[in-house]
């Protein structure tokens, strides 16, 4: 197959794919240098652990003696969770690979450092984060990382600008726009999971509890409300502004301390910037919202709320700091070209520039925040910060604002001034019923 067929259609499954397992694993890729530089030159001593908690693919821990180890990542040629009635390409690799590799150059120390990649065995061999736990560990736990909002807010700026015409040279994004587009399988998943099924009665939905029902038949009768999320949708498919993380929410997230670092990118995509900063926000929303269903006697999460807030504040500061930081210092790409501002003497015009186009970004991260709302809880993917409260009326309530939530972010976007403005209507709905 040509370059550009590859591109269009993305990798072909190789005949010699097999998935790895526990026992196999280590007499399958027991002679590669980077497995034996890091675990040591006898692969009877490497102790190889399945990490459970994956949703579509394998990940297996393997340690050599008295070394960190690293991760094995495989994917499978269907959903892991759902089992082989649910095919999915193997490519999804190939994609996560060349996205983490862009990722680590663009936005340094943010993402675990690949080691090797086997495309046809569709596996990735890279860092090992530990003691890392994901993030939304720590968000049920009411643990605090210094530094968190600041990091994602960085990490959001150089993988947004440092993807997109304004950085890369013209022909290099075309390139990967191509590329990319061969991720189409992962887009589809985005495309049918977060912008129609939870708008409707899909059959993948899951189980609504009964207290929820009205609400959520309300939201699903709610024409407006369909009509956005359908131009969400539109902006998510039909504009490739920049390369995509793609599922950025806080199980995306490994955290120890003020340490942390962004897993798996597999459905990267070009799209629209809002995307990424969205489903972060969102998914810190929610974990807010769920707070007073992880309360103790000794913690009743009103400081831990705080915290919340103030890491979603950092996440959109850092964001908009680090991005003006690089429109101003790296614009080298065909849009907005310093000959046009700049070099006139108009730097004040590239300011304007640049606060609209945030504007635009901003407008977007809150449409993408809503709907990410909503199908994180009432669609197929659920977030354990509900799922994991027991009292069912507490949980119902905590869903219920949410939801509330989710909706007015999406239908006043364009009215919703900045992120303080985000904020204080995040606690206006958290004293909903
Ligand atoms: P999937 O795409 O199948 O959901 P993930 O990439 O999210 O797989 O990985 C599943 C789990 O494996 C993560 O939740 C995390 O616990 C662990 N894991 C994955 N990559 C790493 C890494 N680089 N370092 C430490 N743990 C990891
Ligand atoms: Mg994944």
């Amino acid at each position: 197959m040509n370059d550009a067929a590859t591109a269009a259609q993305g990798p072909v499954a190789s005949p010699d794919y097999a998935a790895l397992s526990v026992e196999t694993l280590a007499s399958r890729l027991g002679q590669l240098p980077a497995m034996r530089q890091r675990l040591g030159d006898d692969p009877a001593d490497w102790q190889v652990r399945e990490v459970g908690d994956g949703n579509l693919n394998l990940v297996f821990i393997v340690r050599g003696q008295g070394e960190r180890g690293v991760i094995v990542k495989q994917a499978l040629p269907y959903v892991r969770l759902v089992g082989d009635s649910w095919p999915l390409p193997l490519s999804r690799s190939f994609f996560e690979y060349h996205a983490l590799t862009r990722q680590a150059v663009r936005s340094p120390d943010t993402v675990p450092e690949v080691f090797h990649f086997d495309e046809d065995q569709a596996l990735i061999i890279m860092q090992f984060l530990t003691p890392h736990r994901i993030l939304r560990q720590s968000l049920m736990d009411g643990t605090r990382h210094e530094g968190l909002g600041e990091m994602l807010g960085r990490f959001c700026a150089e993988t947004l600008f440092r993807g997109s015409d304004l950085s890369l040279q013209a022909a290099e994004r075309k390139r990967d726009v191509a590329l990319f587009a061969g991720n189409h399988a992962l887009c589809d998943i985005t495309e049918n999971l977060v912008f129609d099924e939870p708008y409707f009665d899909a059959p993948l939905n899951g189980e609504i509890p009964a207290v929820l029902q009205p609400l959520v038949d309300e939201l699903r009768a709610d024409a407006d409300l369909k009509i956005a999320a359908q131009q969400l949708k539109a902006r998510f498919a039909n504009h490739a502004e920049t390369m995509l993380h793609g599922d950025l929410h806080t199980g995306s997230i490994m955290a120890d301390g003020d340490r942390a670092g962004v897993i798996d990118p597999e459905f990267v995509l070009y799209g629209p910037m809002g995307l990424d900063i969205g489903m972060l926000l969102a998914n810190f929303a929610m974990a807010w919202f769920a707070q007073p269903g992880h309360a103790s006697d000794g913690d009743d999460r009103v400081a831990y709320r705080r915290w919340i807030e103030s890491t979603m504040t950092a996440v959109w500061q850092r964001f908009t700091e680090r991005f003006s930081e690089l429109w101003r210092t790296e614009r080298a790409g065909m849009l907005y070209p310093a000959r046009l501002f700049e070099d006139q003497g108009q730097v004040r015009a590239s300011e304007v520039a640049l606060s609209r186009r945030l504007g635009t970004v901003w407008r977007d991260t809150l449409g993408f925040a809503g709907v990410e709302i909503h199908r994180r809880t009432i669609g197929l993917a659920r977030i354990v910060e509900y799922e994991s409260i027991h009292d069912e009326a507490l949980r119902a309530r905590l869903q219920g604002q949410g939801l509330r939530y989710g909706r007015e972010l999406v239908l006043e976007r364009g009215a919703i001034t900045d992120v303080d403005d985000m904020l204080a209507r995040l606690r206006g709905a958290g004293e909903g019923a």
